[in-house]
């Protein structure tokens, strides 16, 4: 048995990772912390970490879990913005679940935008409450309106698919697109010039950090819908309040926060929230936010357990890690794992 721990443990990642640790011959000790700078001591002798989307694995962090003898992160996520690769290199192996349901999240885009628009979260709570009236939920059809997507990998293709169910003329923005998909390319500006939504389906990264900006805002039709599922920071969120607050942007369906990490996962229900761009964004009528949930399925969680065992059973057999990644590799650079069976 190798021995393993778990940083942000929460009852529903347990589920899988328990009923799956025996068959991949690993034993793990689950943390409530989060992992960063304060807590990444808890982690001493574990060669091996598994770490989530909102831990902060900076230079710090990776410092301290190095000189504590950890040799590999094995992300329980897909994204890694939060990870310093630079700091990692010829320190830490670091793997992810590159994919587990794109299903999972392109479906809860969906569910958002559905919600939002035909008020479905405003219409439940009036008849809980016997309050029958119609006023104020009128939405629009989805259907004959032109959905702009931003980013057509995994869960992009299978939001655009959803998205010609319902009707919706679909247009998209890749720097790599897909020439065989059939999806109808356009470049960026005109992506927000012509959308009546626009869904974010690309990674955080410098370039798409507060890629909807007042600038772009400014591109974008009167009462355009704004969808994110993939990370807070591809939105400036102060620029985000003030067109809400102009009407210029007329929903937005949020399922991350630029500012999430402390807040998200957690029940602040008892607590003031300091973030006063957040509190008004959700005071807003045409606003919905969900707290980093889009992942959030029986089978996504199954097959992030499953592919998190993996990655960290072939890093103690000395296998080559399929889903290894640093920072050579992830900018597309050749990295040294071709030869070597490690990017290190
Ligand atoms: P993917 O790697 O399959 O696709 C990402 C696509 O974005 C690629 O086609 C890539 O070419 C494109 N891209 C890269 N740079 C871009 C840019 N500057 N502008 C536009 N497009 C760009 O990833 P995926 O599995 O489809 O996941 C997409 C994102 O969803 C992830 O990066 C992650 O941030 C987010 N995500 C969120 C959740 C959640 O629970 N909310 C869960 C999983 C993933």
């Amino acid at each position: 048995m190798n021995r393993i721990c778990f940083f942000d443990t929460k009852p529903y990642d347990r589920v899988f990772f328990d009923q799956m640790k025996g068959e991949y011959g690993i034993e793990i000790e689950y943390f409530e912390p989060k992992l960063g700078p304060k807590t990444a001591f808890m982690a001493k002798g574990f060669e091996a970490v598994v770490a989530f989307v909102n831990d902060s694995i900076d230079k710090e962090t990776i410092d301290i879990l190095y000189q504590n003898g950890t040799r590999l992160i094995a992300m329980r996520c897909a994204g890694y913005n939060n990870v310093d690769f630079k700091a990692a290199y010829g320190k830490l192996h670091i793997t992810r679940v590159p994919e587990y349901s794109p299903y999972a999240v392109a479906e809860h885009a969906m569910a958002l935008l559905l919600s939002l628009n035909r008020k479905i979260h405003r219409a439940y709570s009036r008849t809980r409450d016997f309050n029958f009236s119609l006023n104020g939920l009128m939405g629009f059809d989805l259907h004959g309106k032109t959905m702009g997507v931003i980013g057509t990998g995994k869960i992009g293709k299978v939001f655009i698919n959803i998205c010609t169910g319902f009707g919706l003329k679909v247009i998209a923005y890749d720097p790599y697109p897909d020439e065989k998909s059939g999806i109808e390319y356009v470049t960026l500006d005109e992506l927000f010039r012509q959308s009546d939504i626009v869904s974010l389906h690309c990674p955080l990264t410098k370039d798409t950090f507060h890629m909807v900006n007042p600038e772009t805002i400014n591109m974008m039709k009167k009462g355009v819908y704004i969808i994110n599922t993939s990370r807070g920071a591809l939105i400036d969120s102060e620029a985000l309040l003030e067109a809400l607050k102009a009407e210029k942007i007329g929903g937005a369906c949020l399922d991350v926060y630029e500012e999430e990490t402390e807040v998200f996962y957690e029940d602040m229900s008892y607590t003031i929230i300091r973030d006063d761009i957040l509190a008004r964004v959700i005071s807003m009528p045409n606003v919905i936010v969900t707290s980093h949930q889009a992942f959030l399925t029986k089978e996504a969680l199954h097959n992030i357990a499953e592919t998190t065992l993996i990655n960290c059973r072939k890093y103690f057999d000395d296998n080559v890690i399929e889903n290894e990644i640093c920072y050579k590799c992830s900018r597309g650079d050749s990295c040294l794992r071709k030869e070597n069976k490690r990017c290190f």
